[in-house]
């Protein structure tokens, strides 16, 4: 049951099944879009209104819009597969929703009612299904919102626009899975206590771009970023959160606070405790984690988030030197809760939480 009304204009000249086919055989992440996208605007006169479905096209935003300015931006990363069963399901969109608007009031940002929110994701899912893959692939849904009042001063706007894109992506790990290498950032922090860190703003990612740069400078694929104030403790990567597994098979993860509260992060703590497996949510040093991987004693780490689910680390850089994690192949614990995992998001194994929602 809809509360909301979206306006609905179709496109105009959508890609043709054979187009689409073409396409979304070899889609990669983040660069087939399908056809639609759905936007709502807000005035501090007039709250949310003008909700559409409307074609995909480029946005005509005014050259002094805020957020060119003063990146006042936000957005989320979900997913939507499709079930064995025909169906699309999504896991936990609430949690994204419920992120979404705390993002929001970090970045002095109106929040949009979780279900206007919810309605939103379904109204692009369902026009634009056909771009919903079968098999590994999933559609990737991007909400975000920003600042467009046309206004130089500093201080919050007084409007926005709240946006939907798709796009269809492939299995992240094509070609099979292996484990990633990263790079320890010496020079750059990602996030300091009382900033952004915990909010999903574009800004943190313009701030940490540079390390990206650097890790792919140094031969790895991502980047770690230690805690602001001591230069000591593991935060994250540059857009996911990390475990590390001990030869005890006690997991531990760094504590909220500056790091992004991910979704996986705390679907992996909850699933990782049923298994039997101790989880603590600990802060875990860059000392430690060398000592710990020389010794033996860590045996595994990973990281997660919605785009890769479970990556295994196999190799860790620092400007000092280099050290392997366990035989720098997929672990044990690793593989074992990216199976538990995978099977909720894509129907094998029961959802005991009920995390699957229906679109
Ligand atoms: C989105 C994000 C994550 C992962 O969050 P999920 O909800 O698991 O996708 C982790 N770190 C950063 C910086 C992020 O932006």
């Amino acid at each position: 049951m809809s509360k909301y009304s979206f306006t609905r204009i179709a496109h105009p000249s959508p890609k043709t099944a054979e187009e689409r086919a073409t396409l979304m055989a070899n889609p990669g992440f983040g660069k087939v879009f399908s056809d639609h996208m759905v936007t709502i605007k807000w005035t501090t006169e007039k709250g949310w209104h003008d909700a559409e479905v409307r074609p995909r096209e480029p946005f005509q935003i005014d050259p002094a819009a805020s957020v060119l300015h003063y990146a006042q931006e936000i957005f989320e990363g979900m997913k939507a597969y499709r079930m064995a069963d025909g169906s699309i399901g999504s896991f936990r969109p609430e949690e994204n929703a419920r992120r979404f608007n705390e993002s929001a009031a970090r970045m002095a940002m109106p929040e949009i009612p979780q279900d206007m929110f919810m309605e939103a994701i379904e109204a692009l899912v369902h026009t634009d299904a056909d771009w919903i893959p079968e098999g590994d692939g999933s559609f990737y849904l991007r909400p975000f919102m920003f600042a467009s009042e046309a206004f130089l001063g500093v201080r919050p706007a007084n409007e926005y626009i709240f946006c939907v894109i798709g796009s269809t992506v492939g299995a992240y790990f094509k070609g099979g899975y292996k484990t990633v290498s990263v790079w320890i950032s010496q020079d750059y922090t990602r996030a300091a206590p009382g900033g952004t860190g915990a909010a999903k703003c574009g800004g943190n990612y313009a701030a940490s771009l540079i390390a990206t740069a650097e890790a792919f400078k140094n031969g790895c694929d991502q980047v770690v970023f230690l805690d602001a104030v001591e230069r000591k403790w593991i935060d994250e990567l540059g857009g996911m959160n990390v475990f590390f597994v001990m030869d005890d098979k006690t997991i531990i993860t760094p504590p909220l606070g500056t790091i992004l509260p991910g979704i996986t992060r705390d679907s992996i703590i909850q699933i990782a405790r049923e298994a039997g497996y101790t989880v603590k949510e600990t802060p875990y040093s860059f000392d430690e984690w060398k000592e710990d991987a020389e010794s033996g004693k860590l045996r595994e780490a990973f990281a997660c988030g919605t785009a890769a689910v479970i990556a295994g680390i196999g190799t860790v850089k620092y400007p000092g030197g280099t050290f392997a994690i366990g035989n720098s192949g997929d672990g044990e614990v690793t593989s074992d809760l990216r199976s538990r995992l995978t099977g909720i998001q894509r129907g094998t194994q029961k959802d005991n939480h009920g995390w699957m929602r229906t679109l």
